[in-house]
């Protein structure tokens, strides 16, 4: 950021500098005009021409000015000079489009503009160089525009050195890549510049045509294959980006990757995901702004409903280029500043399972090419965000049990034997496993009927699982068995928390709606379990006899004697 009073001081530098400035020049040095300022009103044009056509040479524009304001500055002279750089400088500026807040390069640049031309200038015509329609191409004049040009590069390389220290307060170094570019126009603009020089002494303004046309064409032709060079760049890019996608198995890291890469293709201000629910409304489901993470919006949106909305019921991108655009169309939040959006919803198979929205603080931040780009990435994006759900459904189905949603017995085995790894490894303390039987349960699905048996399992369930939180894990061994696996707690603390259970189990009813009789009334079922506990190290080795001496503990401690108690494995 620049500071507010930098800028003024700017301003005010800008207004009396530049008037002083042309004014002395035009005193000391004055111009030449052959009584045909239709000439200089004719560089004019041209320069502006040239100004807002740089060509790209390795992504970086690079204006060649220079070949054109050497020979207005050896034909007219300085004042001139000074005057059709600064209205160049007018287009490039206008191709840079500032804004408010960056206003003040006009300014600014113009002030370093002035300041080179000025100083070059000055430097030519102490060692003897002069301007006008005829000067004698001799040793000396070559020695002087070299002069001229070393002098215009050293103050320009400078101005920008000084600009990024002491205004942007970035610390670059004096020489740097530029610098080389800066170098090689150069070198190109001294021998155009002369040449423009001598053809404009022998055929006039018709020399403009003759060096301008093959310049401006050439420059066509570079920002052609600039933006060819972009497009296959970009295509590469999604190519790589839609193989990677493809190979995160889960929502979240999909979508995570999705946005970090979209952040580097396209330099966004923020990135809003939402996903199309079973009612055909979009919930977001990820909210990214200057690359951080928020917190998500839960009120969901309808069809037609703000810029999201309508794009879900068109299933068309909208791109809006500044905030006039969208203001209208929006309804709800947007982040500050925000002037290009994209919307675009994400298709598979036809449906639209989502919509992407983006922004930007530039105007018209998204072009064509990142158009196409997006939508191909989109599709790809799609399919592996639906892939990573149906993975993740999947891997639940098989890990899970559907009635009561808690593990089964399959991934329990499975943890139990990799937690005693860990107890081996000595990377766990201790384990203990607690596992419950419901009391007499068949006679519950007797009297009850199965639904009612299912909806107390149901309730079980996640009365045991409230209990024990995340400090261990419940699972369903089978029918009305579960068990709990607790680490890093001693014998004693186990042995209270069944018993902790047990109380909570006898203590409450257990609510069923669905009854046998059909008489849907509720009805208030007490129920009792039976508890067995056994610990590791001390009662097993393994797993599996972790699991034997618990259900032992269960039928031997607890159900033999008398159930509605915890039994503990004695060997
Ligand atoms: P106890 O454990 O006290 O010895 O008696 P019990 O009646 O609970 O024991 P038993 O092992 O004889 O019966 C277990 C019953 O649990 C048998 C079966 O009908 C019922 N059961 C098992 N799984 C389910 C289930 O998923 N849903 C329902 N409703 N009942 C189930
Ligand atoms: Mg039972
Ligand atoms: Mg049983």
């Amino acid at each position: 950021m620049v500071k507010p009073s930098y800028k003024k001081i700017i301003w005010a530098v800008w207004i009396f500098l530049l008037p002083f400035g042309l004014w002395f020049s035009h005193n000391i040095y004055p111009p030449q005009i052959r009584g045909n300022e239709w000439e200089i009103l004719a560089f004019l044009i041209f320069m502006t021409v040239v100004a807002s056509m740089p060509m790209i040479i390795n992504g970086t524009p690079v204006f060649f000015l220079q070949w054109a304001t050497l020979s207005v500055f050896l034909i007219f002279g300085l004042f001139f000079e000074i005057i059709l750089v600064q209205i160049a400088l007018i287009a490039v500026l206008y191709q840079a489009k500032l804004d408010k807040k960056t206003l003040f390069r006009l300014p600014m640049n113009s002030i370093m503009f002035f300041l080179v031309s000025f100083f070059s200038g000055i430097i030519y015509y102490s060692f003897g160089g002069k301007h006008g329609f005829d000067l004698a191409f001799n040793f000396h004049l070559f020695v002087l525009i070299s002069l001229y040009l070393v002098s215009y590069l050293l103050l320009n390389t400078l101005g920008i050195f000084l600009i990024d220290r002491f205004i942007y307060k970035r610390k670059e170094r004096f020489i740097k890549k530029d610098l080389i570019w800066e170098i090689f126009t150069t070198i190109i603009t001294y021998p155009v510049g002369i040449a423009l020089y001598i053809m404009y002494q022998y055929v006039g303004l018709a020399a403009l045509l003759l060096i301008g046309v093959p310049f401006i064409s050439l420059s066509l032709i570079l920002k052609l294959y600039h933006s060819s060079q972009t497009a296959n760049d970009y295509l590469r890019k999604t190519a790589e980006i839609g193989h990677q996608l493809s190979q995160n198995l889960y929502v979240n890291e999909t979508v995570e990757f999705f946005i970090e890469k979209l952040y580097e293709l396209f330099k966004v201000d923020f990135v809003f995901i939402h996903q199309v629910n079973a009612n055909n409304q979009l919930e977001m489901i990820s909210r990214v702004e200057q690359q951080e993470k928020l917190p998500i919006f839960s009120e969901v949106m309808h069809e037609n409903e703000g810029i999201c909305g309508r794009v879900l019921a068109s299933q068309k991108s909208s791109v809006f280029h500044s905030k006039q655009d969208w203001q209208n169309v929006n309804k709800g939040y947007m982040p500050e500043g925000i002037q290009s959006v994209l919307c675009m919803p994400l298709i598979k198979n036809k449906n639209v399972i989502g919509v992407l929205l983006l922004g930007s603080k530039k105007k018209k931040a998204f072009a064509n090419i990142k158009l196409m780009v997006l939508d191909l990435l989109c599709t790809q994006f799609a399919i592996a965000l639906e892939n990573a759900k149906y993975f993740e459904q999947t891997k639940e189905n098989s890990e899970k049990c559907a009635l009561t949603k808690l593990y089964n017995y399959r991934y329990f085995e499975k943890l139990l034997s990799d937690q005693f790894k860990e107890l081996n490894e000595e990377k766990l303390d201790n384990l203990a496993l607690i596992m419950l039987d419901i009391d007499h349960f068949k006679s519950i699905n007797d009297q009850y009927g199965h639904q009612a048996g299912n909806e107390i399992l149901k309730a079980f369930a996640k009365r045991i699982q409230k209990l024990i939180g995340d400090h261990g894990i419940v699972a369903r061994y089978g029918g009305e068995e579960f068990v709990i696996l607790l680490t890093n707690i001693a014998k004693k603390e186990a042995l209270d928390l069944a018993e902790f259970i047990r109380k909570m189990i006898a203590s409450r009813p257990f609510v069923i709606k669905q009854n046998i009789d059909d008489s849907k009334k509720i009805k208030k079922v007490n129920i009792t379990a039976s508890l067995g506990l056994a610990y590791a190290p001390e009662d097993a080795d393994e797993s599996l006899a972790l699991i034997r001496h618990a259900d032992r503990a269960l039928y031997v401690g607890a159900k033999r004697a008398g159930r509605n108690r915890v039994g503990s494995y004695v060997k």
